[in-house]
Order: structure tokens, then sequence, then C-alpha cells
């Protein structure tokens, strides 16, 4: 059977996070509710949910100021962040984009349009959940235990390193540009420079050590996580 998505809910207003509750319980999620900042917290240290709805206003810490803390933190940035906003100005919504939210929704919503977007982070965010442990020769990820280990010995590994090489082992054996890379691994909202993904493949492969070799450099075209390159 399908793991139903769950689905935190941080919204100080209980007659909003109870109609969102009710509504995503019909449509086959998992809804937990926290009324700020703290017991969202709470809730995250305890079980990573799939989705977090963030409300904009909250007492105490802002949901802007959360989105940034929880997308910095290695632990929570990979779970997919919708704020809810009842203002409907640009800036705003630029402001959590850079914060680090995945999209944002403007406050009234209909039903439908909540469930839309949610399952649209959730198709986006789909080949990193997926699968949690992949395997390439002596090469493991393990990916809720977040370990990289190679003949059996754990190596030390950055975030975003991590990331990136998660995404390679779970795509082999074809090439992945510059661009690609950017999108799938740092997101759709990041304007980085192509060259940062050189200097992040680089410390990988000097993290992985022999392993290293995986990683193959497509002259002209990207890279590629194949077999093969081990001989
Ligand atoms: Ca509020």
């Amino acid at each position: 059977m399908k793991k139903m998505p769950m689905v935190l809910i941080v919204e100080d207003e209980p007659a909003i996070a109870e109609l969102i509750a009710v509504n995503l319980r019909h449509n086959g999620f998992q809804p937990v509710w926290a009324e700020d900042g703290v017991s969202a917290q709470r809730e995250l240290d305890a079980v990573l949910p799939d989705v977090i709805l963030l409300d904009w206003m909250l007492p105490g810490a802002s949901g802007l100021s959360l989105a940034r803390k929880w997308r910095a933190d290695s632990r929570t940035k990979g779970v997919p962040i919708l704020m809810l906003t009842a203002r409907g100005d640009e800036p705003d919504k630029v402001a959590g984009l850079d914060a680090g939210a995945d999209d944002y929704i403007t406050k009234p919503f209909s039903t439908q349009e909540l469930l839309a977007r949610i399952r649209a982070v959730l198709r986006r965010r789909a080949p990193e959940q997926v699968q949690d442990k992949v395997s390439m020769g002596e090469l493991m990820l393990d990916a809720a235990a977040h370990r990289v280990s190679w003949q059996g010995d754990l190596l030390k590994i950055g975030p975003t390193e991590f990331k990136l090489l998660n995404y390679l082992m779970k795509h082999p054996e074809r090439v992945h540009s510059r661009a690609q890379l950017l999108d799938k691994v740092w997101g759709d909202h990041v304007f980085i420079e192509e060259r940062t993904v050189d200097v992040h493949v680089k410390r990988l492969r000097e993290s992985l050590g022999v392993a290293g070799a995986l990683i193959e450099t497509v002259r002209g075209a990207g890279y590629r996580f194949s077999a093969q390159a081990l001989g």
C-alpha cells in the first residue's frame, strides 16, 4: 500500500488549520498541525513530513524566518515548503521564494488549488523520495540515514555533495548538464552560476576517494555517474 503523504500545517488560526486538515484527510493525506514555529520544530524533530504548509504571519518567528531556518538545516532542507500568505503583493512572494519556499499560495484559496499545489511539489521532489538506499558496486548511499560508505567504510561528505551524489546515483549512466544538475539538486528557484556545480563535483570526488572515479566529466556536456568508469 502506498504511504499517505504527511503534511505539516504551520498555522496559528485554528479554524483555517482545521479546514485544511479536514480537506487533506479526505484526499489521502495525513495532516499534522503546529500552531507556531516552536511546536513545528518539535514535530520536525520527531518525524519529517513530506510537505510543510507554512503560514506567513505567525506569532513568534515568522513563516519567512522559519523557511530560511529549515532550508539551512541539512535534515529539513529537502522537505518542500508551500507558503500560505494573506497578502498578494509581489515583493512578499519573491521574499518567500528567496527564503527557500518551493511555492506559495495566497489566501483565500480553494481546496482544489491547495491540493494541486501540494501534488505539484510532491511530484517535483518525487525522484529523491522513492528510494532511500542506492548502491553502485561497493559505493552505498542511504538517504534516510544520511550516510555514504565505500567498501563498508563510512565517508565524510558535505550536505550539498550528499544531495548531488544522491541524485547522480539515482540517475546513473546518463549525462547531466550543469544546468540540469542545478535544477534537480539545487532547486528551481535558485540562481547560482553553473561553475558552482564544478566546485561541488570536485569536492564530492575528493570525499569519495577511489570511488570518485565513478563520476565522469563529459567534455562540453556535463557529468555522468557510471559504473564503467571504475573499470
Ligand atoms: Ca496567521
